[in-house]
C-alpha cells in the first residue's frame, strides 16, 4: 500500500509524496506501471493491426 503514498509529477517526471508537485505545482498522480505497460502494448498492437490493414484497406 506504499505506492498509494508515492506520487509522481508527469510534467517533470518527479516523484513526491505530496498531492501537488513542489517543483511546478502541477497535481501529481499515483504511478501505474502496469497500466502504462498495458497502454504501450495496446498501442503497439494497434500499430500492428493498422500496418496489417494498411496494404489491404489502402486507407
Ligand atoms: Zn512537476
Amino acid at each position: 500500500m506504499t505506492e498509494s503514498i508515492l506520487r509522481v509529477c508527469r510534467a517533470c517526471d518527479r516523484y513526491t509524496m505530496k498531492s501537488a508537485c513542489p517543483a511546478c505545482g502541477a497535481p501529481t498522480r499515483t504511478p501505474h506501471p502496469a497500466r502504462y505497460d498495458a497502454s504501450d502494448r495496446y498501442g503497439e498492437y494497434r500499430r500492428r493491426l493498422l500496418e496489417a490493414a494498411g496494404p489491404a484497406g489502402g486507407r
